[in-house]
Order: structure tokens, then sequence, then C-alpha cells
């Protein structure tokens, strides 16, 4: 694959707390970024941008080394990791926040380094849209530049948020957010908005039921692998955006059939990270984990000629 490119993301890398109905942690590795780049670094080389506090466990700088992930644009400042907290009840699919710890996430000022600024395939993981689009506007030709984003930002910086899609080719986010983000309960008119806004392509996450594309004259439905056992959901966002950004970072040219089998790798990924806490999966799958089941999510929406 002659033509792969690097991605770079921001997003946030935090400690997170989590309650499911199957058990708890504390103070785990987690952040937007954090899952989106462990995802991608089995399809491509990842360029992280973020912040952490001083208190941000070596061990897990370490586990990113391990993924060969660039860590030149990760900044340490003085004061604390961003921490979030959550709970989920036995719907999975939504997350109930109890806290959110901005911490050294408040003052971060991201200076990219040159060598970065080079970059093609962009991801802007699930942070403030203003800070998102700092980090665009220092890269000098983005050919590829994908976003995602959640309630917290929808409620709190939308007007910043709408500027940062209209720089963004493909938008990616959960039916929830996009109906909040656009004031509308029907899908496909959503997906309709948010295309107008700027984004060719709009990929809407169903939780356990899949993701739908949005694209002019293009419409693909995507499955949930039927998993039995979800321990926590966490992450199965940014999971999903690392298999999907990481698929087509490294195949060159990309039609509308990469951009299908994209969606579905990104499902597969997202389909493992939930099968533990934090990035305890993910972080430990081989290739061929995620070819059997890639493999397998082609048997289920077989149906014949
Ligand atoms: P998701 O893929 O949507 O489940 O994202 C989960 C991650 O988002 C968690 O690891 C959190 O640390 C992170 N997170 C939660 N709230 C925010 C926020 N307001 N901004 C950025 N990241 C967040």
């Amino acid at each position: 694959m002659s033509m792969q490119h690097e991605v770079l993301v921001v997003g946030s890398i935090g400690l997170d707390s989590i309650k499911t109905p199957f058990g708890e942690v504390f103070d785990v590795l987690g952040g937007s970024a954090i899952y989106f780049s462990i995802a991608a670094s089995f399809f491509t080389s990842v360029k992280l941008v973020g912040v952490v506090g001083e208190d941000f466990p070596k061990q897990y700088v370490e586990l990113l080394k391990k993924h060969h992930i660039d860590l030149s644009g990760l900044q340490t400042l003085s004061g604390k990791t961003f921490r979030w907290k959550g709970n989920y009840g036995y719907d999975l699919n939504e997350a109930i926040t109890l806290d959110t710890e901005l911490n050294v996430l408040a003052n971060f000022n991201p200076q990219l380094p040159d060598v970065y600024k080079d970059i093609k395939y962009v991801f802007l993981a699930n942070i403030d849209p203003e800070l998102q689009l700092h980090v665009l506007n220092q890269i000098k030709k983005p050919e590829m530049v994908v976003c995602d984003t959640m309630n917290f930002w929808i409620h709190g910086k939308r007007d910043s948020l709408i500027k940062t899609l209209q720089r963004v080719d493909i938008a990616i986010m959960n039916d929830t957010e996009a109906r909040e983000l656009c004031q509308e309960s029907n899908l496909v008119k959503a997906g309709r908005i948010i295309r107008s806004w700027g984004p060719k392509r709009v990929i809407i996450k169903k939780g356990e039921h899949g993701a739908l594309m949005f694209a002019n004259g293009s419409f693909f439905s995507a499955p949930a692998y039927p998993l039995e056992e979800i321990f926590d959901p966490t992450g199965a966002g940014d999971t999903f955006a690392g298999g999907f950004v990481g698929y087509l970072a490294s195949c060159g040219q990309i039609n509308d059939i990469d951009m299908r089998k994209a969606i579905i790798y990104g499902a597969t990924m997202a389909s493992f990270v939930v099968e533990d806490f934090s990035v305890q999966k993910t972080s430990s799958l081989n290739q061929q984990e995620i070819k059997d089941r890639y493999q397998e999510f082609q048997n289920i929406v077989r149906f014949g000629e």
C-alpha cells in the first residue's frame, strides 16, 4: 500500500471513572484521542495532539508508544489531567455524564510541531470545537478532515461547532447528537442539514443498532455486530472513528465502496472496545482477530443476489 497516509488526531486524553451494570473503574485511561489512536494504529501511523497533567501515569505513555503513536504533539502542563465520570444503565447506548473536569484541557493551546503540518488526514476527535479549528488552521493542505463531537459541545458551543463543520469532509456523530444539533428528530433530514453546512458525508452512529452514511446520491446502512457481552460502551464512538479513518488512510484513492468498507472496519473495532473497560481489549488485539471479525460482518449482511 504505497499510498498509505498518516493520520493526525487532536482530542481529549483523560482519566475516566465509569460505572456500568457490570462493574466500576476509577481513573482508567480514556479520552477521545486515546480510543481513536489505538484503533487507528492497526491500520496506519498516528500522530497525536493532546494535553495531559503531571499526574498522567507513565505506564499509559508507554502503552501509546507500544502502538508506535507519535507523541511529539503531546504536551504535559502543570495541573491535573482531564477527567470524566460517567454511568450507564441497562440501556448502554446512553452515557450519563456525572462530572466533566476539563483541568489542563481548559488551558490547552495546541501548537503543532512542524513535521505535523504537512499531514493530509486529520481526525478532529471530541474536544472543544474551537480547539479543533485551531489545530486544523495549522495544517497546510489537509485532504481528508473527519470530525466528531458530543452533546457537551453541542449545548455549550454550537456556533463554533458549526464553524468547524464547515471545514470538514466527513462528520461523525451519534443519533441523539445529530438530533440535538439539528433540532430535528428525523435522521435522514438531520443528515441533510449537517451536509448543508459543509461535510460531503455524514455518518450517524446508532449504538447497538449500527450506523448510517449519507452522501450525495449514496446511502449506506451498516449493522452492528451482535455481541452478547457488552461490558462498557465508553470509547465505542472514537474507536469506530479510529477504524474508519485508519482504514481510509491506508487506502490511498478512496471510492464509495472504500467508504463502506471503512465503516465496517470502524464497527469492527468498536465491537471489540466494548468487551472490556478502557482500551484493554483494543490494545491487545492482533491483525488476524480484526480480519476475522470483519469477515463475520460480511456474513451478517449477506442475503443472496
Ligand atoms: P465515546 O466514544 O463517545 O464513548 O467517548 C468516550 C470518551 O470521551 C471518554 O473516554 C471521555 O474521557 C471522553 N469525554 C467525555 N466528555 C468529554 C468532553 N466534554 N470533551 C472531550 N472528551 C470527552
